[in-house]
């Protein structure tokens, strides 16, 4: 029986390959510029899959598999994954077509009428790179009103046994987040990120990608991500060893230039196949039982790939498609243009953005606590800062993208996945960071024409949301320090907001 393989530029591992007969099937791979272009993707996100694909295509050649590979550039190439998968059929006969679920709702609904279309025997396999499967996330969610991430973790720790000894979590407790909020402090010594140097076939891509998507957001150069596996776990050995230790202290710290912190940089290599998230969490395991990490670290990072990472997968595959529609604070304004030109007084913001821009990346806390927490104050519409999210990040796709933007920042699912907005004022922008130090806006100024916007925004955006958040016990509290204001503040906030709102 001939069996057309179809991997996906996300589903870099072997996993399709268990039962692959080399000299039978085909492995068909293709870069599609539907998928390249449905938003404007980063051009170093488009490097790196590109780059990833052709490593992962060669070496498996290497092994003495079929690979039927389609570039970008080729001429009968016809942009569609639908149009590519007929044609591969027609080339090959096969007697069924094997794929592997993938990371997008809308994907897998073109895949679910492949079989009628190509009249065809058509297996979706389960994606078994992720711990935790849509069918038992839902289950355990079910049972739950508000199913948090805290007991999941905890289930999955369990069903894992990792961190635990004699039934119990190691350390006698489950989370150390507590100990994970460092301020930054002076002169830290940070390791850094991985380096690849970039060879013929990922030069070769990075001017493919010059030339096809000129208008695409980013910078395609420097390039150093690793495309291979190899190179991935090195980065991975990378991180254990020289920046784990301090990973939990400084989870939540951003430094003006320092863009990568102690955080691992791996989301890109974890969510294309090129790392598995067991092999990260035991690596992480095993530094502590070597005591080359402490516990509040490695907790920390595992709570981040076990708990957070499963978590959302299973939040986006329970939840769609509505979720992606959901807007449950009736937010409206459009995304600022200094998202994307990085133009803007506000020193926390151009900061993110521009590295953004740079590296396509920016860690958690920048993500949540800066480009999050605007668009949540500001009132940006949901869609508007989901296409962004999901254009600028190396690592962004929808299954992880649109639950941690929707749901994390944006509260935009109405508490289902967070117990409260993250909504902040500067003064935790000012605590975790060193950027209002020199930022134009004055952190410490509560109104007026130099007053951090966050300071205000803050309390607008409480006033604006009124009837749906006030009975949120974790921020009733806020309301009752609104109302003891006397009216002049509250009329200085109203008219700051509605002046900086109306400028953008
Ligand atoms: C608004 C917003 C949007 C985000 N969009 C994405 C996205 O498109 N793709 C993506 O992979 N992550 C996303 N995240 C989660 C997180 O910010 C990134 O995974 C992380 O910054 C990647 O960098 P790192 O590898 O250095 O992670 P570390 O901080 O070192 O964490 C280790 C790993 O844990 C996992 N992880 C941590 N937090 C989360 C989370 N909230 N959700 C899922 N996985 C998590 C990642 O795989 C990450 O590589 C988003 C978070 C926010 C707040
Ligand atoms: S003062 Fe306000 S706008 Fe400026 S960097 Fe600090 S938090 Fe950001």
């Amino acid at each position: 029986m001939k069996t057309l393989r179809l991997v996906l530029g996300d589903q870099l591992s072997h996993s399709l390959l268990k039962d692959c007969k080399k000299q039978q099937d085909i492995i068909l791979m293709g870069e599609v510029m539907d998928e390249a272009t449905y938003v404007k993707h980063h051009k170093k996100k488009i490097i790196l899959i590109f780059s990833a694909m052709r490593h992962f295509a060669n070496d498996l050649r290497q092994q003495g598999y079929q690979v039927d590979y389609i570039t970008l550039d080729d001429p009968k190439n016809s942009g569609s994954l639908t149009q590519e998968v007929a044609r591969a059929i027609t080339r090959h006969q096969p007697t069924r077509l094997i794929a592997t679920f993938p990371g997008e709702y809308r994907v897998l609904k073109n895949m679910q009428k492949w079989s009628k279309l190509f009249n065809l025997a058509v297996e979706i396999r389960q994606d078994d790179r992720f711990l935790c499967s849509p069918e038992a996330f839902s289950a355990w969610a079910g049972k739950r009103k508000q199913p948090r991430m805290e007991y999941f973790y905890r289930e999955m720790r369990k069903k894992y046994t990792i961190l635990i000894k004699d039934n119990a979590p190691v350390g006698g407790q489950w989370n150390y987040d507590v100990e994970n909020r460092c301020p930054p402090k002076k002169d830290l010594i940070i390791a850094p990120t991985y380096q690849a140097k970039p060879d013929g076939i990922t030069h070769q891509v990075i001017s493919l990608v010059k030339k096809k998507f000129p208008d695409h957001f980013g910078e395609a150069e420097p390039f150093h991500f690793a495309v291979t596996r190899k190179q991935a776990l090195t980065a991975l050995k990378q991180f254990i060893a020289k920046r784990l230790a301090h990973f939990g202290d400084h989870q939540d710290a951003m430094i003006q230039n320092e863009p990568w912190m102690y955080h691992a940089h791996i989301s890109f290599y974890l969510n294309i196949g090129l790392l598995l998230p067991l092999e990260c969490i035991k690596a992480a395991e095993k530094a502590y039982e070597d005591k080359k990490a402490p516990l509040n670290a490695v907790e920390g990072f595992i709570r981040q790939i076990m708990g957070w990472r499963e978590y959302i997968r299973g939040i986006y595959w329970l939840k769609m498609p509505h979720y992606a529609k959901s807007n449950f604070l009736a937010a409206q304004n459009p995304l600022p243009d200094f998202y994307w030109t990085a133009r803007t007084k506000m020193n926390c913001l151009h900061q993110c953005v521009t590295e953004t821009k740079q590296n396509a990346y920016a860690h958690h806390i920048q993500r949540l606590m800066v480009l999050g927490n605007f668009a949540l104050i500001a009132g940006i519409s949901p869609k508007a800062v989901n296409e962004w999210f999901l254009t600028v990040y190396a690592d962004a796709y929808e299954w992880v993208e649109l639950p941690n933007v929707s749901g994390m920042i944006l509260f935009a699912d109405g508490g289902y996945l967070a117990s409260k907005p993250y909504a902040a004022s500067g003064s935790y922008i000012n605590k975790m960071s060193n950027y209002c130090q020199s930022c134009a806006y004055k952190i410490n100024q509560k109104n007026g024409a130099d007053a951090c916007p966050f300071n205000y925004l803050y309390w607008d955006f409480l006033v604006r949301n009124r009837d749906k958040l006030a009975s949120n016990p974790r921020i009733a509290m806020m309301y009752r320090t609104y109302d003891r204001m006397n009216k002049d503040k509250k009329e200085a906030i109203y008219l700051d907001s509605k002046q900086f709102l109306d400028s953008l």
